[in-house]
């Protein structure tokens, strides 16, 4: 998780953080955003797009705040744009084919043979359960992610092969 503080206002630096957590969404590489105050160890809201998790930090703010009685002007100090442009300057994800990522949701986004889970963009192998050598095909169903330590070790074995070895070493 990517925490950054939310500059300025007069709650004071990093009271409140911006958090980003990457998640799946319908079988696609998402994130979703997370306002917390990390002193109080509490999540004010969670969206998944900045503008929704800002949007309902506020409320819950404006609605403490008026709990309290406090004054209202405090509210609009909070997260100016300009401010919020710097939290938004996070590095982009990297993009993922259409192929990759079918073949990681058809997976379960771990790897198919040890069970590690693996990030959508991260360096998972696509593993033709029958290798091409042997006259695997590039169909869907012949297509598994794997770690890149297990598609190493496979090597062009078939899938069947190499889980009986695998169970035969431990
Ligand atoms: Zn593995």
């Amino acid at each position: 998780m990517l925490r950054r503080p939310l500059l300025g206002g007069l709650f004071g630096q990093g009271e409140f953080e911006l958090a980003t957590q990457p998640t799946i969404s319908n079988g696609l590489h998402a994130v979703r955003f997370l306002v917390i105050q990390p002193r109080a160890g509490r999540v004010l809201a969670i969206a998944e797009s900045k503008t929704e998790a800002l949007a309902g930090a506020r409320r819950v703010l404006r609605a403490t705040h008026a709990a309290n009685d406090e004054p209202r002007w405090v509210q609009p100090r909070l997260w100016s744009d300009a401010e919020l442009s710097v939290v938004a300057a996070e590095p982009p994800p990297r993009p993922v084919s259409r192929r990759r990522r079918e073949v990681f949701v058809r997976s379960g986004g771990c790897c198919h043979y040890c069970g590690t889970p693996q990030r959508i963009d991260g360096a998972w192998h696509v593993e033709h359960q029958l290798p091409r050598a042997l006259g695997g095909t590039d169909e869907a169903l012949n297509l598994v992610a794997a770690c890149e330590r297990c598609n190493l070790q496979k090597s062009d074995r078939t899938a069947l092969e190499f889980l009986c070895a695998q169970g035969s070493r431990r």
